[in-house]
This record gives structure tokens, C-alpha cells and sequence, in this order.
């Protein structure tokens, strides 16, 4: 994967709320529990658990339906996303991959779906943070909030997922995004407040119903992956010159590396289909991979047919 470097970095898509603390990296801080051990397992498997989920699950939807009240300062960020060497920062990559993302929405939701997209910026916190769906901390990995249309992320999360599950490459990180923005996306049509319907009348059915909005999300991540270097920054400079088979098995990667399965088996609790909300290793791979063999988000129809 390349990006473009002359591709603007617009840091108006994000909500830098790190703390006005240090201008800095913002990296510095180490993951809880991730020295090893029992407790780091432990937080590893509840981080994983719930990570990419979306949707709020595990966060108490019923305060404040307002959304966050904080409003991050993106003063610093803006200054280093704009400087020479700004895609040597994490940070300023992943503002980038967001703008991609959007930018493949706003032209493909209404080609696909005949609706208009609404922009949704994503959160950096570290920690901590106060959400429209409750409050949440970086145990609980990335994720996106119905309430307030938010996609929430601590950026030390990609280490976890690199150094903990293996689940190296800078393309995980961009699939993790593309997955939240997906549920975004399902959110915009309808289809997150239509399976928490089906959810209430069928209450045995929640976790299949769940696990079809997560395989939604990783095929729309896939679509995005298809059509990412088509996209542009908002003077037209595409955001990626290159992506290639190996990023793209980054990917597949870290959807196996996150199955429920997998998980289930890395925490040596027995593999029980019952408990799956996000599918299997093998479901991820496959949702991901139509929706990147397609580049169509109208093949994601994990609802459907079932296939
Ligand atoms: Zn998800």
C-alpha cells in the first residue's frame, strides 16, 4: 500500500479528544494490561471480544441520548497532518483512511442505495472517553455509536491487534475503520435499527442476527478496499497511488484473526456457535472478500439469502 502523499490530510473528519496534555504522538501510552499475564489476557479477550462490534453493544445505550458532550481540539493534529512528513504519523494515516472511506461512501450510497451519505467523523481518545452511548474505555476496541453517529477509536488499539493476535500489516488498520464506517453505513439505511427490531421479537435469534450485521460490515469493508484507489481528497488528489494483493491479505488476515472461533479457541474456553456476534474466521473471510471481489455493497446481503 501507497499512499499519496500530496493528498490532503483533512483532519475536519475526525475529533481529536487525546487530551490537550501533549501535542505529541499521542502514542506514548501503553495498553492496559498488555504487559502479559492473566490480567492482560483477560482485558485482550474482552477488547477483542467486543472489538469491531459497533453498534454499542456492551455500552449502556440508555444515558444521554444527546451524544458526547466533550469537543476534542484538533489544533495540534492539524498542524502535524500538514506538515512535509505528515504520513510517517499514525495519526495523520489513519485521518487519511477515514477520508477515504467517506469519500467512497458519498459516491457509492447514493449510486447503490439511491440515498444520500451523512459524513460521520471518527473520535481519537485514549482511555477514556464519554460517548452518546454511554461511557467507554479502550478495553472495549474500536467501535461506532448509533446514538451519535460516531465511529470511537484509541489509536494503541492497532498495537494490541498486531503484537497480541499477530494481526500485523498497516492494512488492518484501515479494514478496522472501513468495518466501523460500514456500520455507519447500515445505520444510515436502516438496517441496524431493523435488526434491533428482529432482535426484540426474536430474542433466541440475537446473536445470528448480530453476527449478519458484523459480516455486513466486513463485506462493506471490502467493497471500500475494491474502490479505494479510486478515491480522492477533496481537491481531487487520489488518497492511495497503490494497493496491493499482499494489503489486501492484511486484511483477510485480520478478519480470521478476530472470528469468534478463533478468539473462543485463543482464550482456551471451549468453541460455542451459540455465543458467536461477529461469525466465524472463515464467515469474515468470506463477507470481506465478496464484498472486495465484488466491489459491490448490493453483494452484501448477509440477510438475505444467507449464503
Ligand atoms: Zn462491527
Amino acid at each position: 500500500m501507497e499512499l499519496n502523499e500530496n493528498a490532503r490530510v483533512d483532519t475536519s473528519q475526525v475529533d481529536d479528544r487525546r487530551g490537550s496534555g501533549g501535542g505529541g504522538g499521542g502514542m506514548g501510552i501503553p495498553i492496559p494490561g498488555g504487559g502479559g499475564g492473566r490480567g492482560g489476557l483477560v482485558s485482550i479477550i474482552i477488547a477483542v471480544l467486543v472489538a469491531l462490534v459497533g453498534g454499542g453493544f456492551g455500552l449502556n445505550a440508555a444515558t444521554n441520548g444527546g451524544g458526547g458532550s466533550e469537543q476534542g481540539d484538533n489544533t495540534s493534529l492539524e498542524q502535524k497532518c500538514s506538515a512535509q512528513d505528515a504520513l510517517k504519523q499514525l495519526d495523520c494515516r489513519n485521518t487519511l483512511y477515514v477520508n477515504s472511506i467517506q469519500a467512497y461512501w458519498r459516491t457509492a450510497m447514493p449510486e447503490v442505495f439511491g440515498e444520500q451519505y451523512q459524513p460521520s467523523k471518527t473520535v481519537f481518545f485514549s482511555q477514556n472517553v464519554n460517548t452518546g452511548c454511554g461511557a467507554a474505555d479502550s478495553g472495549v476496541g474500536p467501535f461506532y455509536c448509533p446514538a451519535d453517529d460516531l465511529v470511537y477509536i484509541d489509536l494503541t488499539f492497532y498495537r494490541l491487534l498486531a503484537d497480541q493476535l499477530g494481526a500485523e500489516g498497516e492494512f488492518a488498520q484501515p479494514y478496522v475503520l472501513a468495518h466501523e464506517y460500514g456500520h455507519h453505513v447500515q445505520d444510515l439505511l436502516g438496517t441496524e435499527a431493523e435488526m434491533r427490531r428482529q432482535q426484540q421479537r426474536d430474542p433466541q435469534d440475537a446473536n445470528a442476527l448480530s453476527v449478519k450485521l458484523e459480516l455486513q460490515a466486513d463485506c462493506y469493508a471490502g467493497a471500500w478496499a475494491k474502490n479505494a484507489t479510486g478515491t480522492a481528497d477533496d481537491k481531487g488528489q487520489k488518497i492511495f497511488k497503490s494497493i496491493t494483493d499482499q494489503d489486501i491479505q492484511q486484511a483477510i488476515d485480520t478478519a480470521e484473526k478476530i472470528g469468534d472461533d478463533a478468539i473462543q479457541q485463543r482464550s482456551g474456553r471451549p468453541v460455542n456457535p451459540d455465543e458467536f456476534t461477529h461469525g466465524t474466521s472463515e464467515q469474515r473471510k468470506q463477507w470481506f472478500t465478496k464484498g472486495f471481489s465484488t466491489g459491490d455493497p448490493k453483494a452484501c446481503d448477509t440477510f438475505g439469502s444467507g449464503k
